[in-house]
C-alpha cells in the first residue's frame, strides 16, 4: 500500500497544473480501491460552496458546474465535521443532495473524507458504489491517508495557478493564482523579479528558465551527454578486470540511455520549447522516473534509481561546462528551498529587494541577517511552487508572510502604494536618527543593534545606535575555510571597536551548534538544539576559546569599550568555567605588558534554567542579556526553525513575559543591568513591553531601531506599565497580539506592525 501512495503521490506532485492533480488522484484512487466513483470536491471559501472539479465515473460534464452550498449535501457535511462519513445508502439519506447533472442515481454506498491542510479544509475525496453497503475499514483508512498526503500536493498545484507555462522575465500573467502563506520573516514588502537559487547537482531543485538561443543550449546540452557517454565508456573499460560481464551490462543500458530519443531527444525538444538544458533535462528525468517507479516488476522498477543517477551525471556536467552566472535584475527577489546566510551574502545588496525561503523561520540565521540589510523576507513558505517560478514578478509581505506570484494589476497597485507609503514612513523614522530613546515622561532606554558581519557596521553607525549589544562572532568564522587565527580575529574585532567607540560593542563568544554549523567543523546530532552548542563546544575545546578572548581583549586596547556576552549558559558551572579561562587570558596578557583592562562579562539568559538562576548568574557577572530567540524555543519547546510549528514559537506567549519579568527582578537584587538581545526586542509592540518591565537596553537589527525608537518615544512609561498590566491577565499569545496591536491602531501606530501606513 505504502509504495502506491507514494507513487500517487509523486505523480500528483508532477502535475503541470491543477486540474491535472486532481485528474490523476481520482483515476488512480478509483483504480486501487476498485470502485465505481472517485471524486474531488474542493472548498470555495468565498461562496461557502462545494464544487465538483474532478470525477471518474461521474457525468464529466458537470465539473465545475456541481456546487453544494455548506447546508446541503453530504459532501458538505464531510467539509463541516472535518471527519469522514461512509453510509451504506446515500440516496436515502436525509442530506442527500440530488444533483441531475451528475447522474449519479445508481450509486449508494458513499463514503467521503475531508482534505484537510493545516487545520484547513481544502476539499472533500468521495467515493462511491452501486451496491448498498458501507465501505470496509480498509477503504476508510486508505482514502484519509491519501487524503492527507494529498492536501500539500494539491495546495502546491492550487498556488501554482496559471503559471505553468514557461515564461520570460516580465512577460507575465495569464489569471490570477493564490497568495501562497508563508511566516513573516523580515518587515517590509517587496516587489521585484524572482531569482530562483538551488544548490548545485540537485536536479529536483532546478528550476525552468526561459531561453532565447536554443540552439546554443542544444549544444551545451550535447557537450554534457557527450562527456556523460566518455565517463561511462572509461568507467565501463577500467572495471573490465573487476565486475563480471553482466554487471558491466548496466554501463550499456545506460549508454543505450543517453542515445535515445526518450532522454536526449525530448530534453533537446523541450529546450527548442524556450527552456534552458538543466530545466529541459529536471522534465524529462522525473517523468521517466515516474514511469519506471510505476512498472509491476520489480527489477524494471529499481531501473528508476538509474535514471535519476544519469541524470544528475549529466547535470554534473552541464553545471560544470557553464556555471550558472546570474546576472541579478534591479529588485531581486532571491527564491529557493532553504536559502543560507551565505547565499545572500553572495548577491549584490544595492540588486537585492527580498528573500523568500521555503524552509526556516523568523528566527533562522538568513532571516535575521535579512534585517541587518534591511530587506524584507519571507520564511517557511513551504507550498512554493519554486522550480516555476524564476524570472516572474513577485510580491514578498515579509509583515504577513504572504507570497503573490504574478499579481494582478490591482494586487500590484495596492503594493505600490504600501511600499511608497513605507518609504515615507522610513524618511519619517530617519528624523529621529540623532534623538534620544526617551519616553514623553523622560525614561530613557540604550537601543543598540545586533550585528555579524562587518558590511554591517556602516548602516549601524548611520542608524543612530548606541553601541553594539551583540555582535554574533560566528559569522565571520562561518566565511572561512578553518577557524580563524587569532590575528585574524584581533583585526576583524578591533574594526568593530574602533568604528563604534566610544560607544560599547558586546562581542559574543562563539556560539555554534544548533543550526549554525562550521563548514570544517562538522557536528552530527540527532537533536542538535538540545546538544553541543555554544559555550558548550568553547569549553570542551579551550584552545579555540582562549585564542578568541585573547583576540578580543587585545582589540579593545586603547579603547576599552568592549563587553563579552556568554552564550548558552546552562549552569553556574560552566560560567565558573569560562569566567576561570577569560581570568587566565587577561592575566596572561598582564604578563606579556599589555596595557589591557579587564572587560565587563556578561551572561546570556536563553534556557529555562538560565532562568531560574538567574540571580546566581547575576551575582557572577557585570550584566544580563536576555536572548529571546532560544530562550522562546526552549521554554515552548519549539524548534525555531520549524515552519510546521512556527505558529506556536511567539515570545509573546505568557510562559516567555513572565520568564523576561523573572529575569528583570533577580538582577535588579545585585543591581546588574539587564537587556534584551533576541528578535523580540525588535518588535515595536513587545519593546513596549519591555521598556515596562524596566529593561535597560534592547539590541535589535538595524531596520528595526528607527521603529522602536518612535514607539518608545511616543508613549510615557506608565502607560507602558498599564498596557503590561493588562497583557499579564491574558492567558494566551495570540489574545496578547491582539490587545497589542489593537492598543497600537487606537494611538495610531499600526504602520508600525503591518504594511501600510
Ligand atoms: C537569542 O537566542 O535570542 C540570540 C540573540 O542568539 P541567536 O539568535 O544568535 O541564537
Ligand atoms: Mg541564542
Amino acid at each position: 500500500m505504502l509504495d502506491i501512495l507514494r507513487r500517487i503521490v509523486q505523480e500528483v506532485n508532477l502535475a503541470k497544473n491543477l486540474e491535472q492533480a486532481l485528474n490523476i488522484i481520482v483515476k488512480r484512487v478509483k483504480n486501487v480501491i476498485d470502485v465505481e466513483v472517485c471524486s474531488v470536491f474542493l472548498t470555495n471559501e468565498k461562496d461557502n460552496e462545494y464544487v465538483l472539479m474532478a470525477t471518474d465515473g461521474l457525468n464529466p460534464d458537470a465539473v465545475g458546474k456541481v456546487r453544494m452550498s455548506d447546508d446541503i449535501g453530504l459532501v458538505s457535511l464531510v467539509g463541516k465535521r472535518a471527519e469522514a462519513i461512509n453510509i451504506a445508502d446515500a440516496v436515502k439519506n436525509p442530506r442527500y443532495q440530488h444533483f441531475p447533472e451528475v447522474s449519479e442515481e445508481a450509486f449508494h454506498g458513499f463514503l467521503g473524507v475531508p482534505i484537510i491542510h493545516h487545520r484547513n479544509v481544502l476539499g472533500v475525496l468521495v467515493i462511491q458504489s452501486s451496491k448498498i453497503q458501507k465501505f470496509s475499514e480498509d477503504d476508510e483508512t486508505f482514502l484519509i491517508t491519501v487524503a492527507a498526503q494529498l492536501a500539500g500536493a494539491i495546495v502546491h498545484a492550487e498556488a501554482s495557478g496559471g503559471i505553468s507555462g514557461l515564461k520570460q522575465r516580465g512577460d507575465e500573467k495569464e489569471h490570477e493564482s493564490k497568495p501562497i502563506h508563508g511566516l513573516p520573516g523580515a518587515p517590509g514588502v517587496a516587489m521585484g523579479t524572482a531569482v530562483v537559487i538551488y544548490p548545485p547537482a540537485d536536479i529536483d531543485a532546478i528550476p525552468d528558465r526561459h531561453i532565447l538561443d536554443t540552439e546554443k543550449e542544444v549544444e551545451v546540452f550535447d557537450a554534457a551527454v557527450k562527456s556523460v557517454i566518455k565517463d561511462i565508456t572509461e568507467l565501463s573499460e577500467r572495471l573490465k578486470n573487476v565486475l563480471p560481464e553482466e554487471d558491466r551490462a548496466l554501463f550499456d543500458v545506460y549508454l543505450l540511455m543517453l542515445n535515445s530519443q526518450a532522454i536526449s531527444g525530448i530534453t533537446r525538444d523541450r529546450i527548442r520549447e524556450g527552456n534552458w538544458a538543466a530545466g529541459a533535462l529536471r522534465q524529462t528525468i522525473q517523468e521517466h522516473e515516474q514511469v519506471f517507479r510505476e512498472m509491476e516488476d520489480s527489477y524494471l522498477r529499481e531501473r528508476a534509481d538509474d535514471v535519476r543517477d544519469l541524470g544528475r551525471r549529466i547535470l554534473m556536467h552541464l553545471q560544470e561546462e557553464s556555471p550558472d552566472k546570474i546576472d541579478y535584475p534591479e529588485n531581486t527577489v532571491l527564491v529557493g528551498e532553504d536559502i543560507s546566510a551565505s547565499m545572500l551574502a553572495e548577491i549584490p545588496s544595492e540588486k537585492l529587494a527580498g528573500v523568500i525561503s521555503v524552509r526556516g523561520s523568523r528566527t533562522s540565521h538568513v532571516a535575521i541577517l535579512a534585517r541587518a540589510m534591511s530587506i524584507s523576507a519571507v520564511m517557511g513558505a513551504t507550498d512554493l511552487p519554486v522550480a516555476k517560478i524564476d524570472g516572474r514578478t513577485i510580491i514578498a509581505d515579509g509583515y504577513s508572510g504572504r507570497v503573490f506570484i504574478s499579481p494582478s494589476e490591482k494586487v500590484t497597485n495596492e503594493f505600490k502604494r504600501i511600499i511608497d507609503e513605507e518609504a515615507a514612513l522610513s524618511d519619517e523614522l530617519m528624523e529621529l536618527r540623532d534623538l534620544p530613546a526617551k519616553t514623553q515622561d523622560g525614561i530613557e532606554i540604550s537601543l543598540l543593534v545586533n550585528s555579524g558581519l562587518l558590511s554591517d557596521i556602516t548602516p549601524s553607525l548611520q542608524s543612530g545606535a548606541e553601541g553594539i549589544g551583540l555582535y554574533r562572532t560566528e559569522f565571520p568564522f562561518m566565511e572561512r575555510q578553518t577557524f580563524p587565527s587569532e590575528e585574524e580575529q584581533h583585526s576583524i574585532y578591533r574594526q568593530v571597536l574602533e568604528s563604534f567607540h566610544p560607544r560599547p560593542v558586546t562581542l559574543r563568544t562563539l556560539d555554534v551548534g544548533g543550526d549554525k554549523a562550521l563548514p570544517y567543523f562538522p557536528i552530527e546530532e540527532d537533536n542538535p538544539f538540545l546538544g553541543w552548542r555554544g559555550i558548550r563546544i568553547t569549553l570542551d575545546h579551550p584552545e579555540i576559546f582562549l585564542v578568541q578572548i585573547r583576540a578580543m581583549i587585545r582589540a579593545s586596547i586603547g579603547l576599552n569599550n568592549l563587553k563579552i556576552l556568554l552564550p548558552m549558559i546552562s549552569d553556574i558551572t560552566e560560567l565558573n568555567d569560562a569566567l576561570g579561562l577569560i581570568h587566565q587570558v587577561y592575566g596572561e596578557l598582564l604578563e606579556e605588558g599589555e596595557k589591557v583592562i579587564m572587560p565587563e562579562i556578561g551572561v546570556m539568559i536563553e534556557v529555562p534554567s538560565a532562568v531560574y538562576q538567574a540571580g546566581n548568574l547575576a551575582r557572577r557577572v557585570d550584566f544580563l542579556s536576555i536572548g529571546t530567540n532560544d530562550l522562546t524555543q526552549y521554554l515552548l519547546a519549539v524548534d525555531r526553525n520549524n515552519a510546521r510549528v512556527a505558529s506556536l514559537y511567539d515570545s509573546l506567549h505568557p510562559a516567555v513575559i513572565r520568564a523576561i519579568l523573572q529575569v528583570v527582578e533577580s538582577a535588579r537584587v545585585h543591581d546588574k543591568p539587564v537587556s534584551v538581545c533576541g528578535e523580540m526586542a525588535g518588535d515595536p509592540i513587545a519593546a513596549l513591553l519591555l521598556l515596562a518591565m524596566g529593561i535597560d537596553s534592547l539590541s535589535m537589527s538595524v531596520s528595526s531601531l528607527p521603529r522602536v525608537k518612535w514607539v518608545i518615544r511616543n508613549v510615557t512609561r506608565d502607560r507602558a506599565r498599564q498596557i503590561l498590566s493588562d497583557v499579564l491577565t491574558l492567558e494566551d499569545a495570540a489574545g496578547i497580539r491582539k490587545y497589542l496591536n489593537e492598543t497600537f491602531e487606537e494611538a495610531g501606530m499600526g504602520g508600525l506592525v503591518r504594511a501600510g501606513n
